[in-house]
């Protein structure tokens, strides 16, 4: 059984690139493994201007995790900022972690130049705060997305390097990608994200569901109607794959036959997306209306993560000559 560690950052509700990319192994992976999964508010402060929305995205966040089917009997669902020994340990592996390696991160490049005027040191220590938060919980499994595999890579260098120089206390964690590790936003050309305001929200309602399916890019080159269409290089083609399995043949026909439009095929899947998140959306709401549910979770996932890093922070320190010796 391999500890599996997972941190998403409070920026809003989840989207279906982050549930098909992530969140979907997430819950699949509580059957096998201990599971620790972090909602990771520091490091969203590396790219907020301001902060209002934070407990409202943290709590939209978890709402979407347990509906999703995330269970805190079995996991630990908690608040990166609620075990401190996090940014203890983020400080430490800073000694060990070179600076012309992070300086090179390509969404550290990509990010100073969406924000030059927050460039700030956060921003270029994300991905040794991202390994702390990792190996803290000797996470092994790190479900993810495509995009995130260069950060990872680095937290194996990173664990390489502090157990070359101090003996082995990390684990390499490896990524654990999904079927679907790059998901397509509506214009079917960039990954779909929230940033890009390319993206549908599961949560989001039957109607918005609808609204932004039918925004979807289709094939480019299919102009008229009566021409056929090309599924290989279609989004909405991609889509079916996952929200309507038993139809996915009969589209492929239609559409290469021209029996169906884009339109119709469109319609077709903002219905089908409806259908797969109505059970999820229902227990959304269900769990919304419990008041102390969620402080809750949080707070028992606090007190058991608390007993993990404070297990692992004390041995870093004992390698890392930082006990005196009758505190060791
Ligand atoms: P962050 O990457 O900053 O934690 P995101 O909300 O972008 O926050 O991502 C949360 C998780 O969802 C990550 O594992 C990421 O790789 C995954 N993810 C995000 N967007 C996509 C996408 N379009 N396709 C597949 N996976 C995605």
């Amino acid at each position: 059984m391999s500890r599996v560690f997972a941190g998403a950052r409070p920026t809003g509700k989840l989207h279906i690139g982050n549930y098909l990319g992530a969140i979907q192994n997430f819950v699949a992976l509580q059957q096998e493994h201990q599971c620790v999964y972090c909602i990771v508010d520091i490091h969203a402060l590396t790219t907020l201007d301001e902060t209002s929305m934070l407990q409202d995205n943290i709590r939209d966040m978890l709402l979407d995790w347990l509906a999703a089917g995330l269970d805190p009997q079995k996991s630990i669902l908690f608040v990166q900022s609620h075990v401190p020994q996090v940014m203890e340990l983020h400080t430490l592996l800073s000694m060990v972690t070179p600076l012309s390696w992070l300086l090179r991160v390509p969404s550290f490049k990509e990010k100073a130049r969406m924000q030059p005027q927050n460039v700030n040191y956060g921003l270029v220590g994300y991905p040794v705060l991202m390994t702390s938060d990792i190996v803290l919980y000797k996470g092994e499994l790190v479900p993810v997305g495509e995009d995130q595999i260069p950060h990872l890579e680095l937290a194996r260098e990173i664990v390489r390097r502090f157990n070359s120089i101090f003996g082995p206390v990390f684990p390499e964690p490896k990524p654990q990608l999904s079927e679907a590790p790059m998901v397509l936003g509506i214009d079917g050309q960039q990954k779909m994200s929230k940033s890009l305001n390319n993206h549908i929200e599961i949560a989001a309602t039957p109607v918005e569901t609808k609204k932004r399916a039918m925004m979807m890019v289709t094939d480019p080159q299919r102009i008229y109607r009566h021409q056929p269409g090309r599924p290989e290089v279609c989004n909405v083609y991609r889509m079916h794959q996952f929200f309507s399995p038993n139809d996915v043949q009969r589209v492929y026909h239609e559409c290469t036959h021209a029996t169906i439009g884009c339109v119709q095929d469109k319609e077709f899947l903002g219905e089908q997306i409806n259908k797969y998140f109505a059970p999820f959306r229902q227990r959304r709401q269900e769990i919304s209306t419990q008041p102390h549910y969620a402080a809750d979770v949080l707070a028992d996932g606090a007190r058991r993560a608390s007993v993990i890093a404070q297990e692992t922070l004390r041995e870093v320190k004992e390698k890392m000559g930082l006990l005196t010796r009758n505190t060791r």
